[in-house]
């Protein structure tokens, strides 16, 4: 940004100030050094992107106002939602405007009702705190991410998906109220009667189209326990026949059919017992070698979950046996563990607090996710799992099918064009240090390398948590969206992408 248009953004800021006549800590606004610089940087620590002024919101009231005198302003700055800061590539950050801090509002409430089963959040809560409140009242949302340290609004504006994802959509097809503040600085409540282009555009929108400040979110009776199952293949095409089973019995009543189907692909047997997979060890050590593979070493590992009430615990053994039976997995590679529900919820935190212990956690996390059409998969592991990726991965590779009818077309969230695609997360941390494949460069080549191959294969497959720096990459991304979708909800969008211009695909209209 040129220095003077610079300037005029931090003219525009105090203009808000002196506007509504507060001072500076009456409106939560920072410009602290120490402030800024906690919003700066993201997850993914590749991206250091200072703002201008950092917003701590009191209420949905205080961010409105800094939109709209933005909105106002002959100069409008930029305004960036961030919730806890877990994207990759910046997605949260702006250097051009102000940040607003989601997460600070922490006193505000979890309501949740449990006569219509539903709980009403602001849109910077952690997932695990909601969770925490609903099972109060012995409930809990049905559809989750693996990892509960991420804000409401934070997934809402991807799509939120983990192995639930199958019999319950993502976290977006599992909201039936938003409040938004607008590009207009408009606080505004939608749902699918009410304000559906707004409803619509926000979910999995990226944080373009509005900042959520309350997600009215469907709840379920929690379950109290999980029979968490681990199974291995050495051969792909029965491992994808058999995920693509268990997620077509999602009409199934729920004792024939698991609540959770995931996987992940083993290219590397240090990585057998990774972050995400530790309780292959110590008790059930895998010995890869033993397997017999004949696959290049490549090993792929089908997750699932049964959940159950203290009172049915009689019969989840016989409903997990019955289910195991339709599967083709490697005689004797089963491995069984029994948990409370929250603690099965939670069980990647567990795993962040040794990485941190390790200091293996604030490093950069050059990761990759890809939506891979279900007819092209195959093809992507034989060109990536078993081809690009050598035998070093730096980091977990998901794996799990997902089915389209589950996903609301009208949001904003782009997945390919067949009923079943994959969600392929390549979960990289990068060193600085020591073999020269752990680190940030290589990485990041390789993940260009992965997508140069898709492309070239036609294979077609979307980014999730997408990042792209021009407007074209853009388009090709929302594809039929850019022009139906997106462009068509004009009136309303085009003016936030006024107020937020942060990203290539908005500045650049
Ligand atoms: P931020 O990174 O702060 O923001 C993300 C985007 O949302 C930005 O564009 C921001 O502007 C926008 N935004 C934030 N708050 C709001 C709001 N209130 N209103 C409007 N826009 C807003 N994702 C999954 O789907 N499934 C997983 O299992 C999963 N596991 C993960 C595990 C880890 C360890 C990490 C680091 C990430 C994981 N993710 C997963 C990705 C994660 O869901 C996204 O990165 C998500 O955006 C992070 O939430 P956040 O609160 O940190 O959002």
């Amino acid at each position: 940004m040129a220095f003077t248009n610079l300037l005029l953004s931090v003219f525009a800021i105090y203009h808000f100030l002196s506007t509504v006549g507060l001072p500076l800590h009456n409106h939560h606004l920072s410009l602290d050094s120490s402030d800024i610089l906690s919003v700066s940087s993201d997850f993914g620590a590749m991206t250091h992107s200072p703002p201008l002024a950092v917003l701590r919101p009191s209420s949905a009231l205080s961010i409105a106002s800094l939109i709209l005198s933005s909105f106002t302003s002959p100069i409008p700055f930029t305004v960036s939602a961030r919730g806890h800061g877990h994207s990759i590539n910046g997605q949260a950050q702006t250097s051009d405007g102000v940040v607003v801090a989601m997460m600070t509002s922490s006193t505000s409430p979890v309501d949740v009702s449990p006569e219509n089963l539903y709980v009403d959040v602001w849109g910077g809560r952690l997932w695990i705190e909601v969770l925490e409140e609903t099972l109060k009242f012995g409930l809990a949302p049905k559809s989750w991410t693996d990892y509960l340290y991420l804000t409401v609004g934070g997934t809402l504006s991807n799509a939120g998906i983990s192995g639930q994802a199958f019999n319950y959509g993502p976290q977006i097809s599992n909201v039936y109220e938003l409040d938004v503040v607008t590009g207009k600085g408009e606080i505004l409540t939608c749902s699918e009667e009410e304000n559906s282009e707004l409803f619509h555009g926000v979910l999995g929108g990226l944080g373009q189209f509005g900042i959520i400040t309350r997600a009215r979110i469907a709840l379920e009776p929690a379950p109290q326990r999980v029979r968490w199952i681990r199974v291995l293949y050495s051969n792909f095409t029965d491992f994808t026949r058999d995920q693509e089973k268990l997620i077509s019995l999602q009409g199934s009543p729920s004792s024939d059919k698991f609540d959770y189907v995931e996987g992940f692909v083993i290219v590397d047997e240090g990585l057998i017992n990774n972050w995400r997979s530790s309780f292959f060890s110590p008790s059930n050590p895998v010995k890869l070698h033993s397997l017999g593979t004949n696959n290049g070493g490549v090993l792929y590992c089908l997750e699932m979950t049964k959940n159950y009430a203290k009172s049915t615990a009689h019969v989840i053994d016989q409903e997990v046996e019955e289910l195991l039976k339709k599967l083709n997995y490697i005689p004797a590679t089963e491995f069984t563990s029994d948990l409370p529900y929250i603690d099965f919820l939670d069980r990647v935190h567990k795993a962040e607090l040794k990485m941190r212990a390790k200091n293996l956690w604030d490093v950069p996390h050059p990761w990759l996710n890809l939506f891979v059409p279900g007819s092209r998969i195959a093809e992507f592991d034989r060109g990536v799992f078993r081809g690009i990726l050598g035998h070093n991965t730096s980091g977990p590779i998901l794996i799990y099918p997902m089915n389209k009818n589950k996903w609301d077309e009208r949001t904003s969230v782009v997945t390919p064009k067949e009923e079943v695609f994959y969600l392929v997360a390549f979960l990289r941390s990068a060193l600085d240090s020591g073999d020269e494949t752990q680190m940030l460069d290589h990485l990041s080549r390789q993940n260009d390398e992965i997508l140069r191959f898709c492309d070239e294969a036609g294979i077609k497959a979307k980014q999730y948590l997408p990042h792209y720096k021009t407007q074209e990459e853009w388009k090709v991304h929302f594809g039929d969206k850019w022009e139906n979708s997106l462009r068509g909800r004009e009136s309303l969008i085009q003016r936030v992408y006024l107020a937020q211009a942060k990203k290539s695909f908005s500045s650049q209209t």
